[in-house]
């Protein structure tokens, strides 16, 4: 038995074949079409035909930028992708290749590929965190993907923490993932380069980059390791505040951010001990994905199977 992952992500669609032992057996990269509905469907329609090439697939698993709705399926939002807003994908797929078809928030499909044979393997509450473009979010709680009571629960990223903060990408103001993530790190660095005249980062050729900045702390630029260090502040004060909530056994973070960011994540982890409890704070530990940049596309798989 194969099953095969689809993640879409806002400039490229990952795709895996994974067999019954969740080994993924073969993988491929396409770019995404954000703006044309057909063409998307017929690309990943494409994408799951070239496959059944390799070998019989019982059923696909397709993972979202947005949000999924359990009771009718339909994507509700999708704010990086807008022709998936009020369409039924699965369906929609399905009715192409006549197979079975499930869909899944990208970062809840990343948390289940944690929670199933990932870094999170054996735990029975853990939040898995992508630190990317965006803050991404899953929860496992009582050893299965949290829902909530229409699919659309787990989205940490857009807890407000400043109502008059940064506009954020889902239209309102002051989510932690302003702060929190890849575009928070460049807007960060542009608000401090404004009072850094002598910083490397004014010589780096644009668009200024998470990346680009992280070579420049690397290099020892006294502003990127500055904003890095800012940024896993606000981070250690998210994942604060999921430990005492959850009181979670594990936090799994990946994401582009956290695969080039140890000055982040020691900062967020320091910052994590002093504002959780210290008991809640000594139950969970802070881990590193171990699936990531896999995750969303395994995980995708494994829901194909397990649902
Ligand atoms: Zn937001």
């Amino acid at each position: 038995m194969y099953y095969l992952g689809l993640d879409i992500g806002g400039t490229t669609i990952k795709a895996g074949l994974i067999n019954e032992a969740n080994r993924v057996l073969e993988s491929r990269k396409v770019p995404t079409v954000i703006d044309d509905l057909g063409s998307l469907i017929s690309k990943l329609t494409e994408l799951i035909r070239d496959f059944q090439k390799s070998g019989s697939i019982d059923a696909v698993g397709i993972g979202v930028p947005g949000l999924r709705s359990t009771k009718t399926h339909v994507i509700a939002t999708s704010p990086n992708i807008p022709c998936l807003t009020n369409i039924n994908l699965e369906a929609s797929v399905a009715d192409q290749v006549h197979l079975k078809v499930v869909s899944e928030n990208d970062a809840n499909a990343g948390a289940y590929a944690e929670f199933i044979c990932g870094a999170g393997t054996g735990m029975q509450h853990l939040a898995y965190l992508t630190l990317g473009t965006g803050l991404g979010s899953g929860l496992i709680l009582n050893g299965s993907l949290y829902a909530g009571a229409s699919g659309y629960g787990g989205e940490f990223g857009h807890t407000v923490i400043d109502p008059n903060g940064r506009l954020c990408a889902c239209g309102r103001q002051g989510c932690v993932e302003t702060v929190a993530s890849g575009t928070g790190i460049v807007t960060t660095t542009r608000e401090r380069l404004k009072i850094a005249p002598h910083s490397l980062l004014n010589e780096i050729a644009p668009p200024l980059t998470a990346e680009k900045i992280y070579e420049a702390a690397v290099r020892g630029d006294e502003t990127a390791r500055e904003v890095f260090a800012e940024t896993g502040r606000w981070f250690g004060l998210a994942c604060a505040n999921l430990i005492n909530l959850l009181n979670l056994e594990m936090i799994v973070i990946g994401g582009g951010v956290m695969a080039s960011g140890e000055v982040l994540l020691g900062s967020a982890i320091e910052i994590a001990r002093q504002h959780a409890f210290a008991s809640s704070f000594a139950d969970c530990q802070i881990v590193q994905s171990r699936l990531w940049p896999d995750a969303g596309m395994i995980g995708a798989a494994l829901l194909a199977r397990d649902r």
